[in-house]
């Protein structure tokens, strides 16, 4: 359904909020490479202004969108091939998220399970801006008329909030002015859950350490990660029918399958009935022999933080030469006086 009229062109974001795991690159990184490497005009953001609907310390904050950066350039991103940029950099994404505050409906936004999840009992209590965040994600999209997003499968109600959103604002205002963005939710590691609990997302922002791979994490902790992870006493099934309520198993397996770039059937193949005690070992190999040469080239990077700060201000620059326009066009669509 995407509108005919917009040329391709992709965006996605990750947020500052904690180092990189291996769910964000399994689930964003490695697609966000593949898209640019297709040679579609691809935007990827840094999106501090997300990081802190919860609190952030302003060092780590400061850190982390380095880091983060960092980790987009050594996993394949290049800034030649790529616009790479902070959210609070490009000041269009957040007065086009106003915008769209006023035009998302405070129903939908109750239905935001991410919401949920991360207010849990403390609803009372969380920023404004955290139950607003799906109104400024679709303002990231759409201030560029992206039509596609590559994300993980956590992000898919808020994809399809961004198309009510683009297509209320097209239906108010008579305009066909917002393309209705496609999700790009692939691959075998779209979900890469906690390594403590089958039932959770891995994220960044997880309290537990034990529970992610961190994309800096060196190779001890990350076999020591993998030998604690949550498992069952059974051997592996040869097929994927066996992972009928074992997640944790399910998990492991999906992730080695996305690391080794097989599908999960051809895993079982080779893995079907070995027991965890040697499934894991293989398992942390692999993950090593992937992580390791980004996260050398990240800490590399790291040594010479104004280059990563020169490289996102010429990416903001390249940025809102994209969406000045649209926002200008925006505003005159609902009559403001320019
Ligand atoms: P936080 O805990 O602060 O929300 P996060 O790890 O969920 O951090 P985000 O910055 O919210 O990371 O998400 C960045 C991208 O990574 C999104 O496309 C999201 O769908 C994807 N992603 C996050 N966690 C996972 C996961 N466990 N598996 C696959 N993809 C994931
Ligand atoms: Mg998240």
């Amino acid at each position: 359904m995407t509108t005919p009229q917009f040329t391709p062109r992709v965006f996605s974001g990750i947020q500052p909020s904690g180092g990189l795991t291996l769910g964000n690159y399994l689930g964003a990184i490695k697609r966000f490479v593949q898209m640019q490497d297709e040679g579609i005009e691809t935007v990827y953001c840094m999106v501090d202004l997300h990081a802190v609907t919860v609190w952030q310390d302003p060092a780590d904050l400061t850190r982390n969108t380095r880091e983060l950066a960092a980790g987009f350039i050594a996993s394949g991103l290049s800034p030649e091939k790529s616009i790479l940029i902070n959210q609070s950099q490009v000041p269009e994404h957040a007065q086009l998220g106003w915008v769209f505050s006023c035009v998302a409906r405070m129903g939908w936004m109750q239905r935001m399970t991410q919401f949920k999840d991360k207010a849990g009992k403390n609803a009372q209590n969380v920023s404004l801006g955290l139950f607003g965040y799906p109104a400024l994600m679709a303002a990231d999209i759409l201030i560029y008329h992206a039509t596609h997003v590559p994300v993980g499968e956590d992000q898919k109600q808020h994809l399809e909030l961004t198309r009510d959103i683009a297509t209320k604002f097209n239906h108010d205002y008579g305009v066909d002015f917002f393309p209705i963005t496609e999700p790009v939710i692939e691959g075998a590691a779209t979900r890469v859950m906690s390594l403590r609990d089958g039932s959770k997302k891995m994220s960044k922002s997880d309290p537990s350490d034990a529970s992610r791979i961190n994309m800096t994490d060196d190779a001890d902790t990350i076999a020591k990660k993998i030998r604690k992870a949550k498992t069952d006493p059974d051997a592996l099934p040869s097929e994927v029918a066996g992972f009928e309520d074992r997640p944790e198993a399910r998990n492991l397996v999906n992730i080695y399958a996305a690391l080794s770039e097989q599908s999960v059937e051809d895993v079982l193949k080779d893995v079907g009935g070995q027991q965890f005690g040697t499934f894991k070992p293989q398992l942390a190999e692999l993950a090593v022999s992937k992580l390791s040469p980004i996260s050398g080239e990240m800490a590399r990077l790291m040594n010479d933080p104004s280059e990563i700060d020169r490289i996102l201000a010429r990416g903001a620059e390249q940025a809102r030469a994209i969406t000045a326009p649209i926002l200008a066009r925006t505003y005159e669509i609902m009559g403001m006086v320019r």
